[in-house]
């Protein structure tokens, strides 16, 4: 009884100091849902409830999540067209002690969406910045392509223009790590084709309206997507498409077997595929694996 009542009380304390942390001044740059209405966090609404301002990309879009939370806030416009002029005007606010929240149609602000600028003002003004994090569609994506997840490389939206594409895409092509693309649903069939002549045959998946009633997840390698998504009508929605990294390059052993079987009559086995691994910047293990063949088939002779 007594432990539970503590339990009680130190939540409490928890939960009053997260409600203050929610309430201080500054910039929140609160993230919201994809697709789903519900996927927004408890943090976000909070911070949604206790601000003086909301920074809005589009009020309209804004004002209708606002309404399914029962949420009434002032709002104004923070987009691409008038970012420049309203910065100023959104930081003397801040400097004054106001807490305003930015969001962006969907997702988390500045990824692909404007408030980057916005962010490098408040910070250089002295203004605490606070992240409300939450949905974004890169890392949805990501972690339903069934792709290596340790090292990504997101890489926005590719140039509209299929030159400019391909270049980005001949940029991208020895970057070692799983790609991530945001891509507009008219210029997906291309971008795929284009990903096949550049990127080669690597594993990929096309991710629709995540998170929305018609999610529509498309995996397979480049060259079966392209075909398929060639084949169609240009699909509807947002279309994030994630990328397999490169396939590991085939090694030619073949020097490196002349200079193991000279090694060999010098030194003993490890240490002739430790030297010739090393001068040949071959993978240890492979070489040492390699030299014991070698070995198995002189003995053999
Ligand atoms: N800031 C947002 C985020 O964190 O998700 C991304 C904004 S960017 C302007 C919009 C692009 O994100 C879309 O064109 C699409 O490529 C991708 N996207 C957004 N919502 C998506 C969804 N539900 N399913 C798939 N892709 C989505």
């Amino acid at each position: 009884m007594k432990s539970s009542e503590g339990g009680r009380k130190h939540a409490e304390r928890s939960l009053a100091r997260h409600n203050a942390q929610n309430e201080a001044a500054g910039l929140y740059i609160v993230a919201t849902p994809i697709g789903n209405a519900r996927d927004i966090t408890l943090r976000a609404l909070d911070v949604l409830n206790a601000c003086d301002l909301i920074a809005a990309e589009d009020t309209r879009v804004t004002a209708k999540l606002l309404a399914i939370h029962g949420i009434s806030k002032p709002l104004t416009p923070y987009n691409d067209h008038n970012a420049a002029r309203e910065r100023s005007r959104l930081i003397s606010r801040l400097t004054e002690g106001a807490r305003i929240a930015l969001l962006s149609d969907a997702g988390t602000p500045l990824i692909s969406d404007p408030g980057y600028k916005l962010v490098r003002e408040a910070l250089a003004q002295g203004v605490a910045v606070h992240a409300i994090p939450g949905p974004s569609a890169a890392l949805t994506g990501l972690t339903l392509a069934g792709l290596p997840t340790d090292r990504f490389y997101f890489a926005g939206f590719l140039p509209a223009k299929q030159g400019d594409r391909r270049r980005a895409l001949e940029a991208a092509r020895s970057v070692n790590s799983t790609l991530i693309f945001f891509e507009s649903p008219r210029r997906t069939a291309e971008t795929l084709a284009d990903m096949r002549d550049i990127l080669g045959e690597r594993n990929a998946t096309v991710a629709r309206e995540l998170t929305k009633i018609h999610e529509d997840v498309r995996r397979g390698n480049l060259g079966i997507l392209a075909s398929e998504f060639a084949a169609r009508s240009p699909p509807k929605g947002e279309i994030t498409i994630v990328v397999a990294p490169p396939l590991a390059p085939e090694i030619d052993f073949a020097k490196a077997d002349l200079l193991l079987q000279k090694a060999m009559i010098h030194m003993p086995l490890s240490a002739a595929a430790e030297l010739i691994a090393t001068a040949l910047d071959l993978p240890k293990r492979a070489t040492y694996e390699r030299a014991l063949s070698l070995k198995a088939t002189n003995d053999a002779r």
